[in-house]
């Protein structure tokens, strides 16, 4: 019999025959989840353990399996170091990771090939692989990227976009919900709002989702994939993550039927590649990168950063803040358990890395607030991109910005009381003075070439001493 993951649901990862299926409540007892993220997960498990090959047996914790009898005798290679050793350990025969456009074997062939880990590198060696939107090999457009079209900022009338594909709720949400209401009595901590459910929690669900989106919203993807719109939460993003992270969905049907949608002229070229490179390029690299970099990278600390997480963060609490941006990014994650990619890296990650949060504190928080948080994703994403705690081994350097970005790419600053130009004064923008500050504390990112007019620009502040106070003494964003 197979013993099936939580983030194993479709068919893709069936092995064929009877499957045996943890639902494992103990694991909301470790932190607190997002409840709108506990909620899809135990709707997606029960789910799942409606079909008939199904044997669903309830655990409090997945270390049970040690300890009880239990018929499972294979698996497919679970996701996280903790769950490949609890494999081991279990004895299980094991199948090749699956749920994602390459395999173990297409990773080693690029890293031993590679002078550096480049995305773009792996990104183009995937689309010849797989041999998507190619032409007598060469890339259709005759370019392999459309990202000089695909900046643009939040347009001056809402995007005029179909509404995402948003889950109906039944009666199993109800139980669900009922079970959550139990686990909180109990005395299990939640954050956030639970519901209504917005994401696909089954197989059938997850092929509407990907269907509705590759018809109504795809060909808009690409030119504002990188614009924040406070009248617009969701853009014009896909909201896939989560079934394809919960195995719902396999990533290369979704880039399949992006393709087919290019090619029957639904959608332009610079949208369809913009999207299917988030897939088979960023995805899979930041898969592959939690194995190439080992367990120890998500402890990595190179910047000293040792502050603890903000209340407004640890309770997604939004009430106390008066940066627009922050309190519309703290409040749309509480009531969606999402958000898209530039508030996530700009703003949240941004923010966290100015701050100088705890790196792993960060990252655990970046897994249990978001419903497709999971634990291989989160280190390239936090620990890498967002953080530079890594020193460089990701990125070439930080993703630090200051107010002017943030005014260029959201439309938060207009109603903003503080003022994106200034980083000193009562009105002062905290992601302006935050930008210098961090680039004051953070003096050995001067040898960073690519920091160099940064650093230029810091030496010509006049008024840093008054800054440095500021910031030294600030208790609120
Ligand atoms: C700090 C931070 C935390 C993140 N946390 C998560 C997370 O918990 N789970 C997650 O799946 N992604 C995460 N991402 C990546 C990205 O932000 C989300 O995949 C995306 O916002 C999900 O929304 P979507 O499905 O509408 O994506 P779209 O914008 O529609 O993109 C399509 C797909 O591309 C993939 N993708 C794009 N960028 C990345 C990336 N950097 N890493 C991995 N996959 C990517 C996702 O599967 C996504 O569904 C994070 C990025 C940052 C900077
Ligand atoms: S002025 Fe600064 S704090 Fe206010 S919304 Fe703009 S970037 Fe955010």
């Amino acid at each position: 019999m197979q013993l099936l993951f939580a983030d194993q649901l479709g068919p893709h990862f069936e092995l064929g025959g009877e499957v045996l299926l943890p639902i494992v409540k103990g694991q909301f007892r470790k932190r607190p989840y997002h409840r709108q993220k506990a909620h899809l997960i135990l709707y997606a498990l029960r789910s799942r353990a409606q079909d008939p090959n199904v044997t669903a047996i309830e655990l409090d914790s997945y270390r049970d399996l040690l300890t009880i009898d239990h018929p499972a005798t294979k698996a497919v290679n679970p996701s996280s170091y903790p769950f490949r050793r609890l494999a081991q350990a279990l004895e299980l025969e094991l199948t090749e990771a699956r749920g994602f456009c390459s395999r173990e074997q297409d990773w080693s062939d690029y890293a031993a090939s590679a002078k550096r880990l480049r995305l773009e590198d792996f990104y183009r060696k995937q689309r010849v692989r797989l041999d998507l939107l190619m032409e007598a090999g060469e890339p259709v457009g005759g370019e392999w990227n459309f990202d000089d079209q695909n900046r643009l900022p939040p347009p001056a009338e809402p995007l005029a976009v179909a509404e995402p594909w948003l889950a109906e709720e039944d009666e199993l949400d109800a139980s669900v919900r009922q079970e959550l209401d139990e686990l909180e009595r109990q005395g299990v901590r939640f954050i956030g709002k639970d519901g209504p459910r917005k994401f696909a929690g089954n197989r059938q669900q997850a092929l509407q989702a990907l269907a509705h989106f590759v018809e109504h919203r795809l060909d808009l993807f690409g030119p504002y994939e990188d614009a924040v719109d406070q009248r617009n939460w969701a853009m014009s993003h896909s909201m896939l993550s989560a079934p394809m992270n919960l195995g719902l969905l396999d990533p290369l049907e979704v880039v399949r039927a992006a393709e087919i949608a290019y090619r029957q002229g639904k959608a332009r070229l610079q949208s369809v590649e913009g999207f299917i490179r988030q897939i088979i390029g960023w995805r899979d690299y930041v898969w592959h990168l939690y194995w190439h970099f080992g367990e120890d990278y998500s402890n990595k600390n190179e910047l000293g950063a040792n502050q603890p997480l903000p209340e407004f963060m640890t309770k997604l609490a939004a009430k106390d803040l008066t940066a627009k941006c922050l309190s519309s990014t703290i409040s749309d994650l509480a009531e969606n358990a999402w958000l898209h990619h530039i508030p996530r890296l700009m703003i949240l990650g941004n923010h966290s890395m100015q701050r100088g949060y705890s790196p792993a504190q960060v990252n655990d928080w970046f897994i249990d607030a978001f419903v497709d948080g999971t634990p291989w994703v989160m280190p390239a994403n936090t620990i890498g991109m967002s953080l530079y705690a890594d020193g460089g081994m990701m990125s070439t350097k930080p993703y630090a910005a200051g107010g002017a970005y943030l005014s260029k790419m959201t439309n938060y600053c207009g109603d903003c009381p503080l003022n994106p130009k200034k980083r000193v004064g009562e009105d002062a923008c905290p992601f302006t003075a935050g930008y210098w500050n961090f680039l004051d504390q953070n003096q050995q990112l001067r040898s960073n070439h690519r920091m160099f007019n940064a650093y230029a620009g810091l030496r010509k502040l006049t008024d840093l001493d008054q800054l440095r106070e500021q910031e030294d003494q600030r208790k609120s964003f």
